[in-house]
């Protein structure tokens, strides 16, 4: 499971009754268990639509089903991973995986070690975040999503602060774990290059604040 529908969401924001569409009625379908990047430049609401699905920000008007049912706010089936980690800098890198285990009672031992090792982290358990390197902190952060085995991964340009090759590792490695794992990816960039190689179909979202937002739905074949 892990389904996504995106009915008619549209976002509004009034700072200052400034008047800014951030997402403009986007109606969407994601299938469980599909990868899907969504593309677009800076400013065309990707990250808002994202905020949307993964329940941080209520849509103006409109619906988010997840398997058919209507969100409510954030859930740990629903794991988010950003352009800069959110590891709590204070914590080992063993607890930070361990941090959604422990507020559900369910930490099992062994098993934050496993998930670094999936992540080729093996031996940073006890490890600050600030001891890693930003492409080790971005996988500890997937590994922190693993964690809570949610059906479904959003990530927000996870890579975009990477170096090229570095880039280029974390995207194998997240489209193994996507293949070993089967939980549907929705993963917002504004690399064509990146978009067309981790997916299965890419969604394009067009212009910019205050103009009208198009998705364009491209279905691609695995090479
Ligand atoms: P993208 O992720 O594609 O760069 P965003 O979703 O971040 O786009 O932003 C879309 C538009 O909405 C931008 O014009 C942005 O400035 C605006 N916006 C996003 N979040 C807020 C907010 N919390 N308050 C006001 N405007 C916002
Ligand atoms: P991205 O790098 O994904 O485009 P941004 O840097 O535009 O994201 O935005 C990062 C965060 O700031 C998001 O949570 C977004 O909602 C918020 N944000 C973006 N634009 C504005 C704005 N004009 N006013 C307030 N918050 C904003």
């Amino acid at each position: 499971d892990g389904s996504i529908h995106v009915e008619s969401v549209s976002k509004v924001y009034d700072p200052d009754g400034e008047h800014v569409v951030a997402v403009d009625d986007v109606t969407l379908h994601i299938d469980a268990g599909e990868f899907v990047t969504v593309l677009g430049p800076s400013g065309c609401g990707k990250s808002t639509l994202l905020e949307c699905i993964a329940g941080f920000t209520d849509p103006t008007s409109g619906n988010v089903y997840v398997d058919g049912e209507i969100i409510d706010g954030p859930s740990a089936e629903r794991g988010v991973v950003f352009q800069s980690n959110r590891l709590l800098p204070w914590m080992t890198i063993e607890e930070n995986v361990d941090i959604g285990p422990k507020m559900r009672g369910a930490v099992e031992d062994g098993r934050a070690s496993q998930l670094l090792e999936r992540m080729g982290l093996e031996g940073t358990e006890n490890a600050y975040p600030s001891e890693l390197s930003g492409g080790m902190q971005q996988r500890a952060e997937i590994a922190r999503l693993l964690a809570n085995d949610p059906d479904i991964m959003l990530m927000d340009e996870p890579f975009s602060a990477l170096d090229a090759l570095t880039k280029e590792m974390l995207q194998e490695m997240l489209l193994e774990v996507w293949d070993d794992d089967n939980r549907t990816v929705l993963f917002i960039t504004h690399d064509v290059e990146e978009a067309l190689f981790l997916a299965d179909r890419v969604l394009v979202m067009t212009a910019g604040p205050g103009r009208v937002k198009e998705i364009v739905d491209v279905d691609l074949e695995r090479p």
